[in-house]
């Protein structure tokens, strides 16, 4: 087993690196079992410290190789928002901050299975291996990325920040959910987001999800394998194309401005594989969301 360090988890903020929290820790702390801390005493800690954080202010809680400490002020200057679930959706009258759940026009995910509009450009990846960090966030399982990783689109660079899944899948096609999709959230030096959809199919064991559940979390908490990698051209099906959109985060505070590209081929995953990652986040995924007009592209 390669696991190695346990980090406590400290402060967490709302990061705009895509929908989910952001974990940041105050200092390293080797623990002697992988039991996660009592439920109550996690709510207590994200209750204290959940934050709505600007889309620049943060650096998505990337993992640099020190962990950045936060300061006790910033966070007790942070807003303070509301527990949400994969519950009933009522996410935009939990907190005005969560407003464009409720009320946006171009929320995500959607049905992709709609007549695009022929053509666009293509998104052209550059993507290198990183050191494998998992983070259960309590929403997810997100694999954290080392810089110098990107997509280019239209020109402009979008730095890979980091990849999560969904089980089932966000994006449907036809109204009909695939067992799992991966999210690889890009951001440019402004902060917009553009986030590469990928769904799976079940079929062959998939190496770079081994990897990934040898040591994910059960519980909430973070573990970094020494010495193992991961990429995330893994998650770019051969030959694929994309359908474009624009939309939003698909957790609050579902920001919109989002560039989504959802692959129309799919990458596999055993059968077992993929109930391992249901079971770890149980049912994570946002309901598909109105079109409300807007233009999809069919990019081949
Ligand atoms: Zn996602």
């Amino acid at each position: 087993m390669k696991r190695t360090k346990y980090r406590k988890l400290g402060q967490r903020t709302w990061q705009a690196g895509e929908s989910h929290f952001s974990l940041r820790h105050n200092k390293k702390v080797k623990m002697m079992t992988r039991t996660p801390l009592p439920r109550l005493l996690f709510a207590a800690m994200l209750c204290a410290t959940t934050s709505l954080a600007s889309e620049k202010s943060h650096d998505d809680g990337h993992p640099a190789a020190e962990p950045k400490v936060v300061k006790m002020e910033d966070a007790a200057k942070a807003h303070t928002a509301p527990h949400w679930n994969y519950g009933p959706p009522n996410w935009g009258e939990l907190d005005p901050a969560f407003a464009m759940c409720g009320a946006g026009k171009a929320q995500s995910p959607i049905d992709v299975a709609v007549e695009g509009e022929k053509g666009g450009d293509k998104p052209v990846m550059a993507y290198k291996p990183t050191p494998l960090t998992v983070v259960n966030n309590g929403h997810t399982l997100q694999v954290t990325y080392l810089t110098g990783s990107e997509l280019v689109l239209r020109g402009k660079s979008y730095e890979l920040k980091q990849f999560h899944f969904h089980t089932p899948s966000e994006h449907v096609a036809h109204g009909s959910a695939a067992p799992m999709e991966v999210h690889l959230v890009h951001k440019d030096k402004d902060g917009n987001l553009a986030v590469v959809g990928v769904m799976f199919e079940e079929g062959a064991e998939n190496p770079t999800l081994a990897k990934i559940l040898a040591v994910a979390p059960h519980g909430e908490g973070e573990v970094s394998a020494k010495g193992v990698e991961v990429d995330a051209s893994a998650w770019l099906p051969e030959g694929t194309g994309f359908v474009r959109y624009n939309g939003s985060l698909t957790t609050p505070p579902c920001s919109e401005g989002v560039k989504w590209m959802v692959a129309t081929k799919r990458v596999q995953a055993s059968a077992a594989q993929l109930e391992a990652m249901r079971a770890i986040m149980k049912n994570n995924a946002r309901p598909v969301q109105p079109l409300n007009g807007r233009m999809v592209l069919d990019v081949e």
